[in-house]
């Protein structure tokens, strides 16, 4: 059981200065006391906590709900940090991090065994990434501690992309929230195993693949990611995230498949739901209710996924339709989110 606790909020605009604002020094100063704070990055909002005092990271399983197999992402302020951390860094992982970082990339490297053992999940491994929002710098430097957090919510739902999400999910269950508005890229950070030979990708995520070779050369991809496997290599990808109460079908081949599908449904006297691009629902001529964007705007849809999911519950549908959009760029992110989420998908 999680304690309770009373959550305080601080919210703090962009426009004031981070570095020296005394609601940033403060929620600095309770994560090195071992509270849980949970922040804004430019993916989803993190729920962080002392990397390197276990009891601490333990609150964080108890507050998410979130099983002891599943090794949290290590959040740093500064790369200098990283080798104190870290038994070795390959010339292709300290390539990326100049490329990337602070962004939405996590660096798997070999653990020098720093971090609580609940942090890595008694791998050997752990998961580093700086985040690239003003906010999570400003905190991450003031601590001056490494911070391990997983996205603020309870396991099972749509990792947060606005401070109320985490304030549904997690309220009464976590020290604090940092409040710094919506969050950016709106799904989580690319996770690459550095440790291989030849880099592999874990989990696709705010840093594209296309964007990761044109910097090291070619790369793998986790067979998990490209069928169904029973061993991923990213423990934590073998969980089903993210899925609504209501079952979400994705339909490939078109509005007319789609049309199809929902007539069928229908019948059966179903309330259909329609989670797709701003194209397709005038093609529908559906209710507006879960629009994504513009095709074209890949980077806006996937920023707005995890609110829409969220929305799902809260509106009356027996059943939710999706588009199926192409995976490409960052669309292979947001279709490993969307098929997570989804029951069925129908060709
Ligand atoms: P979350 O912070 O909820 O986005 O989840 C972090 C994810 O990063 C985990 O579920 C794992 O899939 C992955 N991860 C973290 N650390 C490691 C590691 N040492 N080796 C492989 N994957 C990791
Ligand atoms: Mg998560």
């Amino acid at each position: 059981m999680a304690e309770r606790h009373e959550t305080k909020q601080w919210s703090v605009p962009n426009s004031e200065p981070l570095m020296n604002h005394p609601s940033i020094k403060e929620a600095a100063e309770w994560l090195k006391q071992g509270k849980t704070v949970a922040f804004p990055t430019e993916t989803v909002y993190g729920l962080g906590a002392d990397a390197t005092n276990e009891a601490a990271v333990q609150k964080i399983f108890e507050a998410k709900g979130r099983p002891a197999d599943n090794p949290l992402i290590v959040h740093v302020g500064k790369v200098d940090t990283v080798k104190e951390y870290v038994k070795e860094i390959p010339s292709h992982a300290w390539i990326l991090m100049n490329e990337f970082w602070p962004g939405p990339l996590t660096i798997i490297l070999p653990s020098k065994g720093v971090f609580a053992d609940n942090v890595t999940a008694g791998l050997e491994t752990v998961g580093i990434r700086i985040p690239d929002h003003p906010h999570a710098i400003a905190l991450l430097t003031l601590a001056a501690i490494p911070v391990a957090a997983p996205s603020a919510n309870r396991s099972g739902k749509p990792s947060p992309t606005s401070s109320e999400h985490v304030m549904d999910d997690l309220k009464g269950r976590i020290h604090g929230v940092l409040d710094g508005g919506q969050t950016g890229v709106g799904v989580e950070s690319t996770v690459i195993d550095c440790t291989l030979d030849r880099p592999m990708i874990l989990r696709p995520g705010g840093v594209t693949k296309e964007e990761i070779e044109a910097t090291i050369g070619p790369v793998d991809v986790a067979p998990s990611l490209l069928k169904d496997d029973d061993a991923p290599r990213s423990p934590g990808m073998k969980y089903k995230h993210y899925a609504p109460d209501v079952p979400i079908w994705i339909v490939e081949g078109g509005a007319e498949n789609m049309n199809k599908v929902a007539n069928e449904l229908k019948q059966q006297g179903k309330h259909v739901g329609f989670m797709v691009s701003q194209e397709r629902a005038q093609q529908l001529g559906v209710e507006k209710d879960l629009i994504l964007g513009e095709r074209s705007q890949l980077n806006e849809m996937t920023s707005r996924l995890y609110d829409q999911l969220r929305k799902i519950d809260q509106l009356n549908y027996d059943i939710v339709l999706a588009e199926s959009f192409s995976k490409i760029g960052i669309g292979v992110a947001l279709m490993n989110r969307l098929e997570r989420a989804a029951s069925k998908i129908i060709e």
